[in-house]
């Protein structure tokens, strides 16, 4: 797509080549079998077959009956992390460049490898980074120090409410929508500029240790909780300004050197790691585990209402239900890019699971954000 940036105040227009650019762009990642996914039933081990080839998924109830799923993209069990990234989150790192905001979420049980597709820092093994480190990297190569500024905030939700992974002192951190422009923030977090990569895996693995400690304290798993980096990308399109039209049309009329004013492009990526989707007994928890299971499932519960909403192009998306969707409120729909990616295991055992991430992922394919002009 082309996206012009006029002068003034208008962000940016859009004329779309592609009329599909819109929708959320849903992928599915199947985890390599690991020990426990080995024989429970000698005759039907695994649910799951790809056609990578047709970004097709096969799920397989029994040996006698299986459903086909359209993605738009599958990954088998061997696909590199370099090529989860380029397909799902590289496209919305380059609209957040752009000036647009956008949202990168992982969504599966627990134990499919949605932390090691958003979060695995790859620390002795670059080739392992995952999509948290590669769209920093991304972003700090394609803007420039000098004029530019890029700074993160790194949170958790847990039990509705937001902690602070970079400061774990501040938590039941307030989300704050502004009236005027819907924009979303929360003024209470940490916002910590990023100087260069080392810098971005630093604060990133102090999240990491922040969100294991937290979790411990509160005596609960990392995969109970929903973890979210922001990342804010703030550029000076002015140096670009200058050296085309408006220098020349001054220079052509004769007019003194124009000051204009710079024209300030803010954008906002999400990149979320939400907590497993596995159904948690409500019945058989009490206490703590009831609050967890209550949270997790109205958090989970919420964003596929927006999903739904949002695919059936209803007029109302409720964000409003749950913390969660009201931090994803602008970054998701209007002219935001979301990229869903669905994690899941091979084994029969998990069928019930799996099939409920795979209905989540095809509901979400539906979705078309329009997009529309849209002003400062
Ligand atoms: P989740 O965050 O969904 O609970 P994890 O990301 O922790 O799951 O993954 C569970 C285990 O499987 C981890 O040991 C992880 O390293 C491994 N794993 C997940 N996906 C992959 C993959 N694509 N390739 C190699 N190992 C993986």
């Amino acid at each position: 797509s082309k996206r012009s940036v006029a002068a003034g105040s208008l962000r940016a227009s859009i004329d779309d080549e592609n009329a599909d650019s819109g929708r959320v762009r849903v992928a599915v990642r199947l985890r390599p079998k690991n020990a426990e996914d080995f024989p429970f039933d000698a005759d039907f081990t695994d649910c799951v077959e790809l056609q990578p080839e047709l970004n097709r998924l096969k799920l397989r109830k029994n040996n006698w009956s299986s459903e086909s799923y359209k993605f738009d993209e599958v990954f088998t069990e061997s696909a590199s992390q370099r090529r989860v990234y380029e397909a799902v989150a590289k496209p919305v790192v380059e609209s957040i460049l752009e000036g647009y905001n956008g949202t990168v979420m992982a969504y599966g049980q627990t134990g499919t490898g949605k932390t090691y597709t958003v979060g695995r820092l790859g620390k002795d093994d670059p080739s392992e980074r995952g999509i948290m480190v590669r769209a920093l990297e991304d972003i700090i190569a394609n803007t420039n120090s000098n004029f530019d500024s890029v700074a993160v905030s790194y949170l958790q939700l847990y039990l509705e409410s937001v902690q602070d992974l970079l400061a774990p002192e501040k938590t039941n951190i307030p989300i704050v929508e502004d009236p005027k422009t819907g924009e979303v923030s929360l003024p209470g977090a940490s916002l910590v500029e990023i100087r260069d990569l080392d810098h971005s895996l630093e604060l990133l693995q102090i999240g990491e240790a922040n969100r294991y400690a937290a979790n411990t304290k509160l005596n609960t798993e990392s995969s109970r909780s929903h973890a979210i980096l922001v990342v804010h990308v703030r550029r000076s399109l002015k140096k670009k300004e200058e050296n085309d039209a408006s220098s020349l049309a001054s220079a052509l009329n004769g007019d003194l050197p124009s000051f204009s004013m710079p024209i300030v492009q803010k954008s906002k990526l999400l990149v979320v790691d939400l907590a497993g989707s596995e159904r948690i007994d409500k019945s058989g928890s009490e206490g703590h585990m009831l609050e967890e299971a209550k949270f997790i499932n109205l958090s989970l519960t919420s964003l596929g209402k927006c999903i739904n909403a949002l695919a059936e192009n209803g007029p109302h998306i409720p964000t409003r239900d749950s913390k969660l969707t009201r931090l994803l409120r602008d970054s998701f729909g209007g002219t935001a890019r979301t990229s869903l990616i669905i994690t899941i295991g091979p084994s029969a055992r998990h069928y019930s699971e799996t099939a409920s991430t795979i209905m989540f992922g095809q509901r979400a394919m539906k979705i078309v954000n329009t997009i529309k002009l849209k002003e400062e």
